[in-house]
């Protein structure tokens, strides 16, 4: 008798993961942040810690092969729009699309350029991505940004680099605390879920990657987002000055008045809200 084959599906029907690279040519870029998950368990976790997805529409940047799409329409998603630059992975897209029939859209295009609350159409999606390290930061610090809030998304359940991961979740006082954290902070309620080795990619990156889930706060203090972006940029950017000092060009120590905050604090003292007076400040 002989001895079984290689499997020639995965649990979902489709080709496994390593198939769908090979049949396809998907030699792995590193201008792209391309870095696969291959393992259909951990991408269903990931799908899980996205919360109830079967009247939810998600919204999937940079889905590569198609590892954690696949996750979402087999835990149920009602729709995923998937939004990739490589057009080496669409034909492996289209056979998920194929599978999955009237729920998967495929967009090709930079995700740094969507417009992702006109993608969603006046539906609340969730976001959920293994994001390219290259872009993830910005596309986070936009989503945070997005106006009007409480924003078109029900969270946000990102996959980053560990460290990136800390500084989101950081609170002050933290040796991690800076702009990320006091973004996040203001607007969402952000915690990691777990983390996730280096073997478990392909290529595996030098580091370890965490997911971190973001919910929006319904009522979190009012601030120009842009200014606040500004202003930790600068107070954080000269981390061990004293902000009378890291905030000269926008006005030092009369911003600083104008907030009531002490001249000769550091930033990694200051409390979200104290970052929030900031931004509100007039001189
Ligand atoms: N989701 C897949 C997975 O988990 O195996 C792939 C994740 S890989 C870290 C990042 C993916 O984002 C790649 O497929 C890459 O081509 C894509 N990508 C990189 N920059 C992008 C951009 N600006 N807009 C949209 N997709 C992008």
């Amino acid at each position: 008798m002989s001895e079984p084959g290689p499997e020639k599906t995965a649990v979902d029907g489709l080709p496994p993961l390593r198939a769908v690279i090979e049949k396809h040519s998907l030699a792995t870029k590193k201008s792209l942040g391309q870095n696969f998950l291959l393992d259909l368990n951990l991408t269903g976790r990931i799908a899980r810690a996205a919360g109830d997805l079967s009247a939810a529409t998600v919204i999937e940047v940079g889905p590569g092969p198609g590892g954690l799409t696949r996750a979402l329409l087999m835990h149920g998603a009602a729709k995923v729009i998937v939004i990739e630059r490589d057009a080496r992975c669409l034909p492996a897209l289209e056979e998920i699309s194929a599978h999955y029939p009237g729920r998967l859209q495929i967009v090709e295009g930079d995700a740094l350029k969507t417009d992702f609350a006109a993608l969603a159409g006046g539906e609340k999606v969730r976001i959920v991505a293994n994001l390219p390290y290259n872009v993830g930061t910005q596309l986070l610090v936009n989503w945070l940004e997005a106006e009007p809030w409480p924003p078109f998304y029900e969270s946000l359940t990102l996959m980053f680099q560990r460290e990136v991961a800390e500084r989101i979740v950081a609170a002050p006082g933290d040796g991690a605390y800076g702009r990320l954290g006091v973004l996040a902070g203001w607007r969402t309620d952000a915690k990691i879920q777990f983390d996730v080795p280096p073997q478990a990619f392909w290529p595996p990156p030098k580091v370890t990657s965490s997911v971190v889930k973001l919910e929006p706060r319904v009522e979190p203090i009012t601030a120009d987002g842009k200014r606040l972006s500004l202003i930790t940029q600068h107070a954080f950017g000269q981390r061990r000055k004293m902000l009378r000092q890291s905030l000269k060009a926008l006005g030092g120590q009369a911003l600083l008045d104008a907030a009531g905050i002490d001249g000769a604090r550091r930033a990694e003292t200051l409390s979200i809200e104290e970052f929030c007076r900031l931004a509100n400040a007039r001189i």
